[in-house]
């Protein structure tokens, strides 16, 4: 039996205000209609989740949204002074609540992930491309060299580390073989990536990619197996089961679902809703030759290792067996 893990997650969008604008987003606001996620409705999802067996918060926001205009109203009607430090207070509620922090902040300086990085039992963000893409031109965030210099940035912080491509926004097979490679690399010098996310597009009514082909399962199973060839075997393949059937995928190598809410939708790709746990277990757990087992956001190598942030050893320690997975069953 092959072991397919997933996380038992709660996904919190901190803000949708952003200073990119990529060709394929629905998620971002301007300032005019963007929001930031209040205190007692971060509690309200966090402690949901805790009653529901979940085990990650996963805090999602828009890119440096310090830099777009009316920011600063936007903090102060939610009465925050600093994001960063606002960040950090959520994480420690998710804690307390004992949920695991993991945060994708976008692009952060070296004193913004050493103040996160505490709280944290790991964090990401996507490379999706070391092309430059049409659906990129007006993200500054989305430059390559920034992307993999932040990737090691995080890596020389001993931060356990989530990435991932976004296929069909305009790249070539060349491009994808290129930012597997970029991965490795970064793996290899750093040793911090548990898991790659092979993520296909999800066109949406009234973006700019609207039209675009949505990747065919062959194409993310050739994909897939492009980096299982590439990528050393310590690091997940992951496959969001909300987006396509995860079946063919997971036979091509892939051996991760990812974060999976009962709680909150995936707000990045709102139309798309995460399969039910049980028919997901239905499924895998046994019937196709797959063992499916609930995993923490930190993969069990950085528990070992110790990486996770040292505001979360305890929680850690409390929910994680031996081997490193979360110690009780998915609650169904
Ligand atoms: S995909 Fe992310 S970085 Fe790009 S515009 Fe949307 S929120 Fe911003």
């Amino acid at each position: 039996m092959r072991c397919v893990t997933y996380s038992r997650n709660v996904f919190l969008p901190v803000t949708n205000l952003c200073r990119n604008h990529c060709g394929y987003c629905s998620f971002r606001r301007d300032a005019g209609s963007a929001r930031l996620i209040h205190r007692h409705e971060a509690y309200r999802l966090l402690a949901r989740a805790a009653e529901t067996g979940c085990s990650e918060a996963l805090f999602s926001l828009g890119e440096a949204p310090w830099e777009v205009p009316g920011f600063q109203k936007l903090l102060a009607e939610a009465d925050v002074s600093d994001l960063q430090d606002y960040l950090a207070e959520l994480c420690e509620l998710a804690l307390e609540l004992g949920l695991l922090p993991h945060t994708n902040a976008g692009i952060l300086d070296d004193d913004a992930l050493n103040l996160l990085k505490p709280y944290n039992a790991s964090m990401g963000l996507m490379l999706e491309t070391t092309a430059t893409v049409a659906a990129h031109a007006d993200s500054p965030g989305k430059s390559p060299a920034t992307r993999l210099d932040y990737i090691a940035r995080a890596g020389r912080l001993k931060i356990p580390f989530t990435t991932g491509l976004l296929i069909g926004i305009g790249e070539s097979w060349t491009n994808r073989r290129e930012a597997l490679e970029a991965i490795r690399n970064l793996h290899r010098s750093y040793d911090h990536i548990q898991e790659v996310i092979i993520q296909p597009l999800d066109p949406k009514a009234g973006t700019p990619l609207a039209e675009a082909k949505r990747p065919s399962a062959e194409e993310l199973c050739a994909v897939v197996k492009m980096a299982k060839a590439i990528l050393p075997d310590d690091v997940a393949i992951q496959i969001p089961p909300n987006l396509t059937d995860p079946k063919p995928l997971l036979d091509a190598g892939a051996n991760d679902l990812g974060g999976l809410s009962p709680v909150t939708s995936d707000w990045i790709n709102p139309g798309r809703p995460w399969p039910e746990l049980e028919a997901l277990a239905d499924e895998f757990d046994g019937p196709n030759g797959y063992s499916l087992q609930e995993r923490l956001p930190v993969y069990p190598k950085f528990i070992k290792l110790g990486w996770h942030g040292t505001k979360t050893r305890d929680l850690v320690a409390a929910l994680a067996d031996e081997s490193g997975l979360v110690v009780k069953k998915y609650i169904c």
